[in-house]
């Protein structure tokens, strides 16, 4: 077709002056009806891909989309256009699809959108024989394939329910996929001698940014006060979080609306107007937000529970920036979240459970890579031949960990890849490496393998795996649609003549355990969380405060209070007592100099503000836990039962009770000390701690010599700061 005529029906109907990137080159294959795959991201235009034809072309389109929530949307758009439409769902009156039905029938409709289930179903089918269908639109194509993120048995139905009515083209089109269910559409639709459309998946204008899931909220707060008046997108797994997380930003005098698909409709819909009205900046919400939106400006997008999966991942992050501007798209990761979400998953059948497994780990080993984000990303989607030897747009690139020549471990890991008679994954290949003993490699006997255990000086599992993926990126390993790894041609070639090769070294996310150490690895401009100048006066304020009550320190205030002092300046004792971990009991005994101190550092500083408003409030679920440990501390409840009726270990309920003693209250855990410790251990360890300079707990074990263990260390820690501190 004329390209004049394609340009001039774009205008008369949809007012574009131009078609973007692939719109015109797609519409002119389409249009010979020949069936084809159009891969482009979200946001890019791929509707107008077959609702121009549908507008063009004789007779009625059908679009298969699995979103019956956006295809009222769709609908009302394109009647606006006056392209006349209609959609088919479940939920549709006897009497509404009869009157449907009338209208097809009639010449009257253009396009009409149907969920994958009414439209494999024998009614429907027979129905549409009597109809001139002029092409069939698959929606979210990837949900035929169960490789993908997002497997929906019916879509692999659609087929020979086509098949059925007439031999119509088929575009099938996804935002997301990766090689294996890409083909996997093509088979399953057989249209394998059709075309592909693919765009790449490369963002230019997004940061990409992994975090430990450490002191998030507080990160989140100062993030998003540095960006003040731009949009953001804060995803969460569950509802509850959603809302919690919501209620917590809104406290803290960050305007911010939820969105969940259990809210009432009304309440949704409104929240979602106010976004992109710009009446409200933030939005935090599950991922049922953001599908159909189409907001060109947003800033961010975090993601404060990891991803289900990188397809996931990539469709949520690229909601940021689709005007092209720099934005950031920054995850937390714990892996504790990782096997959270794989718990979900458990009651799932086997095949769908390994494939979710399959996919979290993905985003595991994603997060703990210490490479080009974006180079990952366009691995994972097929596009090696445009990966860069650096984005300089990601944590990775901006922050490298060290480079080590890892000559020796690459012909460890090749030899032991190539030792074996079947290909297998990156963690079992790095379990075999580390010699780790589980039931597998039991069963293959690989513990008997020479190479078994031969890492184990070097780095843990995640140590291995992480060489063993950088491997895979410089293409000395194979690794097929069952991330199974072989070894190629580059690794044979590599073996035969080794050469030294630089490769990064792990990012280890549990040793970064303060916001300080986190403070030290970012990026210059977001390097000062906190007032390093007034954080040094305070912290020389304590030394003398502590040495006027004869005792240490961090028995004042800890470091982290300090912090937060030099971030919210509290200059009220109400003020103080707000900010994590200090009491009001503590904010009393010793809070008057600081607060003196800070009152006086904003006094001589124009640009600082105090907060006379409490920023940084701790969540309401971490006090009423709080608040149910005294109790049942008071009632003298055995410890160790009340772990486990929390399903945590005696050490992190120890952990938590010390946080309450840090916050200045008293706690009295005699009874269980008595029951677990003799008198002369007990008055071991706590001679100790009036002698140690710090209340490094590792730091106790070692000194003791290792005589004690964690739970009667902190035990008497417990025991040593609530009477001494409090
Ligand atoms: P996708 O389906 O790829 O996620 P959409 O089809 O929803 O993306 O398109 C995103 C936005 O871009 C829509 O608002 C659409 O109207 C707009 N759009 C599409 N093509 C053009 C074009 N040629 N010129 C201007 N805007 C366009
Ligand atoms: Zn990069």
């Amino acid at each position: 077709m004329e390209s004049i005529f394609l340009k001039n029906k774009l205008k008369e109907i949809f007012g574009y002056t131009d078609f973007r990137k692939n719109q015109e080159e797609i519409l002119n294959y389409f249009l010979k009806r020949k069936d084809l795959l159009v891969i482009m991201p979200t946001g890019s235009g791929k509707s107008l891909c077959y609702q121009l034809p549908a507008a063009i072309l004789p007779g009625m389109a059908i679009i298969i989309s699995p979103l019956i929530a956006l295809m009222k949307d769709q609908v009302d758009f394109l009647n606006s256009k006056n392209i006349n439409s209609e959609f088919i769902s479940s939920s549709l009156s006897k009497k509404n699809l009869l009157n449907i039905h009338d209208q097809i029938k009639s010449g009257q409709i253009k396009m009409l959108y149907i969920a994958p289930e009414s439209f494999t179903k024998e009614d429907t089918i027979n129905f549409l024989k009597t109809i001139n269908i002029s092409f069939i639109a698959i929606d979210e194509a990837h949900c035929i394939s169960e490789w993908g993120h997002n497997f929906r048995p019916e879509y692999r139905k659609i087929r020979p329910s086509v098949d059925k009515i007439a031999n119509i083209p088929i575009i099938a089109l996804t935002a997301t996929a990766t090689p294996r269910v890409q083909r996997d559409i093509m088979q399953n639709l057989n249209i394998e001698k059709g075309g592909i459309f693919k765009s790449s998946f490369k963002r230019d204008n997004l940061y990409y940014e992994v975090r430990p899931k450490i002191d998030e909220k507080k990160y989140l707060i100062h993030f998003i006060k540095k960006n003040k008046n731009k949009a953001g997108i804060i995803y969460c797994h569950s509802r509850k979080t959603v809302e919690e997380l919501s209620e917590f930003l809104n406290i803290n005098e960050i305007k911010s609306a939820p969105y969940h698909a259990g809210l009432d409709v009304n309440i949704r819909s409104k929240n979602q107007e106010d976004f992109l009205k710009e009446e409200i900046n933030i939005v935090v919400a599950t991922i049922a937000f953001g599908m159909g939106i189409d907001k060109p400006d947003v800033r961010f997008v975090f993601h404060y529970d990891i991803p289900k999966s990188i397809e996931g991942y990539y469709q949520e992050t690229g909601r940021a920036g689709r005007d092209n501007m720099p934005s950031k798209c920054i995850m937390f990761f714990s892996d504790k979240d990782a096997s959270k979400l794989e718990k979900y998953n458990k009651d799932k059948p086997v095949s769908e459970k390994l494939n979710a497994k399959l996919l979290i780990d993905e985003v595991r080993n994603y997060s703990i890579t210490p490479i080009c984000r974006r180079n990952q990303l366009l691995y994972y989607f097929g596009e090696t031949n445009i990966m860069q030897d650096k984005c300089n747009n990601c944590d990775n690139c901006i922050n490298p960990t060290p480079i080590i020549n890892s000559k020796n471990q690459a012909i460890l890991i090749l030899n032991t890849i190539k030792s074996l008679n079947q290909p297998f994954k990156e963690k079992y290949i790095a379990q075999i490496i580390y010699g780790d003993f589980n039931s597998k490699i039991q069963s293959h006997q690989h513990d008997k393998l020479s190479f078994y255990g031969k890492g184990k000086d070097f780095g843990n599992i995640n140590y291995w795996k992480v060489l063993i993926r950088q491997l895979l990126f410089k293409n000395f390993i194979d690794r097929n649609d069952n991330y199974l790894l072989k070894i190629n041609y580059n690794g044979i070639n590599f073996l035969k003549n080794p050469f030294d090769l630089k490769l990064n070294e792990t990012k280890d996310f549990t040793k970064i355990n303060n916001l300080s150490e986190i403070n030290k690895n970012k990026e210059k401009d977001e390097k000062l969380i906190y007032n390093e100048i007034l954080y040094k006066l305070l912290i020389d304020l304590r030394k003398k405060v502590a040495k006027n009550n004869k005792i240490e320190s961090y028995l004042v205030f800890s470091d982290s209070i300090l912090e937060d002092m030099a971030t919210y300046f509290p200059t009220t004792i109400d003020s103080l007592s707000r900010i994590t971990n200090v009491g009001t009991s503590k904010a009393k005994k010793f809070g008057d100099k600081f607060i003196k101190e800070i009152q006086k550092f904003v006094d001589e500083n124009d640009n600082i503000e105090p907060m006379h408003t409490i920023l940084y409030k701790p969540d309401k679920a971490n006090q009423k836990d709080r608040l149910y440990l005294i109790k049942q501390i008071d009632r003298k409840l055995d410890l160790e039962e009340l772990a486990y009726s929390k399903n945590i270990q005696l050490e992190d309920l120890l952990k938590k009770i010390e946080e309450i003693c840090y916050s200045g209250l008293k706690v009295n855990i005699d009874y269980y000390i008595n029951n677990h410790l003799v008198k002369e251990r007990q008055e071991e360890i706590y001679e100790y701690f009036h002698e140690a300079k710090s209340d490094n707990i590792d730091k106790a074990i070692k000194d003791l010599e290792y005589e004690y263990d964690e739970v009667e260390v902190r035990l008497m820690h417990i025991k040593f700061i609530s009477e001494m501190a409090n």
